[in-house]
């Protein structure tokens, strides 16, 4: 399968929103949303015709995707299994989403962004209840522990990284000094700060 390698601020202009995918430099001047804000290509600052409601829907679905990193095949199972369990659909969607492991790595501060955060799970440097896991797509649960490898202690990055981090989410516990966290209970969706229209990525995933 094919796995794009081009500028992830090409992602954020397309989308018309900040999408986080770089860590501190998000957060500086120097973001390309924050100099062009308009979409990428060579008619990217053309006039925007009106949207019919299924690029409305593509776009909804297209930005939390990316969001996420997740590509369509393992997107469309999310869906699949937000539509089989009880609750309201997008809000299971969002919760699949946010318990991935390499969403909660990001989101206790061990890593600057998502894609940093899938590098420290796939280079062995994190361990769910005591065993090292490397699948930064594996679901969490409520109760899980997750720590840093003792061997990767040291690394610089996962330091710098939780020094800048501000608090976590409120269904997540930190304990910063030793470089563990845990899940404590599911995230509703007040708890989720994803700014998504989770319920247009539903609707495009009905039709289709
Ligand atoms: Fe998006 Fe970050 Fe690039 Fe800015 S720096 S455009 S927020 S990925």
């Amino acid at each position: 399968m094919s796995r794009y390698v081009g500028p992830n601020c090409r992602y954020c202009r397309r989308e018309g929103a900040k999408l986080f995918l770089k860590g501190e430099r998000c957060n500086l001047e120097k973001c390309s949303f924050e100099r062009r804000s308009y979409a990428p290509g060579q008619h990217g600052q053309g006039l925007r015709r009106k949207q019919s409601d299924y690029s409305v829907q593509l776009r909804a679905k297209q930005k939390l995707s990316r969001l996420y990193g997740v590509r369509e095949g393992q997107f469309r199972g999310y869906y699949k299994e937000s539509t089989r369990v009880p609750g309201v659909s997008g809000e299971n969607l969002l919760r699949l989403l946010e318990s991935r492991l390499d969403n909660v790595i990001y989101r206790l501060g061990f890593a600057p962004s998502r894609k940093a955060a899938r590098q420290l799970v796939r280079h062995n440097h994190i361990l769910v209840n005591g065993r090292r896991v490397n699948i930064p797509s594996c679901l969490t649960r409520v109760g899980d522990a997750i720590s840093v490898a003792e061997s990767s202690r040291q690394m610089e990055s996962i330091h710098e990284s939780l020094r800048r981090s501000r608090d976590t989410v409120p269904w997540l516990s930190v304990d910063k000094v030793n470089l563990q966290g845990s899940v404590v209970e599911v995230p509703s969706r007040e708890d989720i700060p994803t700014i998504a229209e989770e319920q247009l990525v539903i609707e495009f995933y009905s039709r289709v």
